[in-house]
């Protein structure tokens, strides 16, 4: 083995296994020595990625970005193993809690986001669970959880599948080799155990999720057995695609439903991935291009305006009263991050900014200590309910809260910023691409020569992006800008150069030899835009956001008496304290005239009531409260009597700054 620094050593020493000291023959020195690297060893049995991301913490939030980041470093995910017991006292840190998915879905949120924040003591905090788990795994290559005897006691290979996908996160940010040492003895254990025992729950349904730690491992080592495992995944899991084939995924799961496994909403916002990973191995091109017609039949009988699909906890239809688990919110988030690496599809980076420019954000309290089991797109009020209109969610699901409903969003919510951060910037070939927009800067070397490329913005608030590129010698490489396809009329001006017009719906690429440092002003105009929605409802959106109507907010707090509920981490009912029952009325042959943009200086919590950057005004009207709540009113709280005549002006905000919201309105004709 090679041991090339203290620290490492030390860690070994701290394994103390005697599984730790079986060699990874393929684990060569350069790649032990090159520490924190995507580098690959092999990848002649894989297909190769069209983007590749960037190792952790080479990309640094700035501006709003790096404020979203610190309120979630300082609110739950920060302090989550200080108090909750399914994380505290894991098994899988030698507890005697929960010893499954929890503990893994934590540190898969809390890795990155420490990395991504250089913030050292989290990095520590990280650090010392990564080290239980890899001390606990056994000489037959099972970690601590794994029943000693599996023949008498099954184990759902879910969770397992979840630690490696999350400890080979952390060797890429540590370069810790006896971490990955200790991924493939687990998965030379896997490959044995499926023949005995193929995959079952969750882990059937989730099989893809495997792929991610074998590819990685396999990327490093070359080891073939690695693909015949990547195959076996393939062949025992669940098959989407032929249930996507078919009629029955169009349909709405019924209220108080039957519970589904393959219509289950955080399954199916992990299963859009799912194909393009396994195209890498079958090089099969219906495979890759699976997750595009997935995300088209998800928005056809179950879309949201958000970029979301509802699932409360079955697909269950367009509504906006339906609700979408927070679960799915980051999901969908990773399997885009992974589908736009996989095929270079501007589309899917579109559909990933408008899913963590809305959905992401709406769904958390501003501070980021509390959170919603399910957010709905008109979501008057946020109470303790049963007459909600979910499918099998329970009557808390849509209130503010430590684990409302149940605990797997408090565990999993983790990890949607932190991976949208790290995911901005890929490796484009010997270039750079930028696949989504948000103040940040990346790191790259291209031909040997060091690149540090930086966008300055408010965007999504703002529809200007300032691009720094600075070389430390001359070089010639392409940086590939991917321009949303919102956005007509979209230009860029290098400095001293004339401007030039850019292609919306495609990746604009540079190719031109970068000297010092070189800026550039890129502009995507954001237009309003009105789209139809569920019942002849109307809804609007610039750019990448969503607009909602801002609703006074009274917070009540609730579950007081709860085990685990002291401040700052309480569960809160919110209700309406202002009239939220307006109709909209449009010009809608010139919107640009009847919705006006304010824009406002971004706050500290830039996804707040208080912070938002941009707000819109329109005219609205008053309407019936039944008319309102047309095919919805089990949602429908008491409230502010109906005025009728007169039009008012309605104050319209992001969606992801809101708390409570209407965002799909009844159309007002003239
Ligand atoms: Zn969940």
């Amino acid at each position: 083995m090679n041991l090339l620094s203290i620290k490492r050593r030390q860690f070994l020493a701290s394994v103390a296994t005697g599984a730790a000291t079986l060699a990874i023959s393929s684990l060569t020195k350069t790649e032990a020595a090159s520490g924190p690297s995507r580098d690959r060893k092999s990848t002649s049995g894989i297909a190769d990625l069209a983007f590749r991301p960037l190792p952790l913490s080479t990309i640094t939030p700035s501006g709003w970005l790096r404020r979203q980041l610190q309120l979630q470093a300082d609110g739950l995910t920060g302090h989550l193993d200080e108090f909750w017991p399914d994380v505290a006292q894991s098994q899988w840190f030698g507890g005697k809690a929960e010893g499954w998915e929890r503990a893994p879905y934590w540190l898969d949120g809390v890795i990155p986001l420490a990395w991504i924040l250089g913030d050292k003591a989290l990095q520590e905090k990280c650090e010392g669970y990564v080290k239980k788990i890899v001390a606990g795994q056994r000489q037959d290559g099972w970690y601590a959880p794994y029943p000693v005897d599996a023949s008498t006691r099954q184990y759902d290979l879910w969770a397992i599948l979840l630690v490696n996908k999350v400890l080979v996160q952390y060797h890429e940010a540590t370069g810790e080799t006896a971490v990955l040492e200790a991924v493939m003895r687990n998965l030379k254990a896997m490959l044995q155990i499926l023949d005995q025992t193929p995959l079952f729950g969750w882990g059937k349904f989730r099989w893809f999720e495997g792929l991610i730690s074998v590819y990685y491992a396999y990327e490093r080592t070359g080891e073939t057995w690695l693909l015949d495992l990547a195959h076996k995944l393939q062949v025992q899991g669940f098959d989407y695609m032929n249930f996507y084939a078919g009629k029955d995924v169009t349909i709405p799961t019924p209220r108080r439903g039957l519970w589904r496994w393959d219509k289950h909403v955080v399954n199916t916002g992990m299963a859009l991935k799912a194909y393009a990973l396994s195209s890498r191995l079958t090089h099969q091109k219906n495979e890759r291009a699976f997750g595009a017609k997935m995300l088209e039949i998800l928005d056809r009988y179950h879309g949201q305006v958000t970029g979301m699909f509802t699932g409360d906890e079955c697909l269950s239809g367009k509504n906006p009263v339906q609700g979408t688990e927070l679960c799915a919110v980051v999901e969908t988030l990773y399997s885009l991050e992974h589908l736009i690496s996989v095929t270079g599809d501007p589309a899917f980076g579109d559909r990933l900014e408008r899913v963590a420019f809305n959905a992401l954000p709406a769904t958390f309290a501003p501070d980021m200590w509390s959170h919603q089991y399910d957010q709905q797109v008109n979501q008057v009020q946020c109470t303790i309910n049963p007459d909600h209109m979910w499918t099998t969610n329970g009557p808390d699901s849509n209130i503010y809260g430590l684990e409302p409903n149940y605990g797997c969003c408090t565990s999993n919510m983790h990890q949607g910023w932190p991976k949208f951060a790290s995911h901005l910037w890929m490796r484009a070939g010997d270039g750079l691409a930028a696949v989504a927009y948000a103040p940040s800067s990346a790191r790259f070397e291209t031909h040997g020569i060091p690149v540090h490329v930086t966008v300055d913005t408010d965007y999504p608030f703002r529809e200007t992006l300032k691009l720094t590129v600075t070389v430390d010698k001359p070089v010639r490489f392409p940086l590939l800008l991917r321009v949303p396809a919102w956005a007509q009329g979209g230009i860029i001006r290098f400095q001293g150069e004339s401007q030039k017009r850019l292609k919306p719906g495609t990746f604009n690429r540079i190719q031109r030899e970068w000297k010092g440092t070189v800026s550039a002003t890129l502009i995507f105009p954001m237009k309003a835009r009105m789209s139809q929605r569920y019942n002849g409802a109307i809804a609007i959106e610039r750019g990448p956001l969503v607009y909602s109507l801002k609703i006074g907010e009274s917070w009540t707090r609730v579950n007081a008496d709860k085990p685990h509920r002291e401040l700052p981490h309480g569960d809160f009912e919110v209700r309406p304290t202002t009239p939220w029952n307006y109709g909209l009325l449009l010009d809608e042959t010139n919107l640009d005239k009847s919705v006006i943009f304010e824009e406002l200086p971004v706050g500290e919590k830039p996804f707040s009531p208080e912070g938002v950057g941009i707000v819109a005004k329109v005219k609205g009207r008053r309407l019936p409260r039944w008319r309102m709540a047309h095919g919805w009113a089990a949602e429908v709280p008491p409230g502010p009597q109906d005025s009728g005549e007169f039009l008012e002006e309605l104050t319209l905000i992001p969606y992801g700054c809101t708390n409570i919201r209407v965002t799909e309105f009844p159309r007002l004709q003239q």
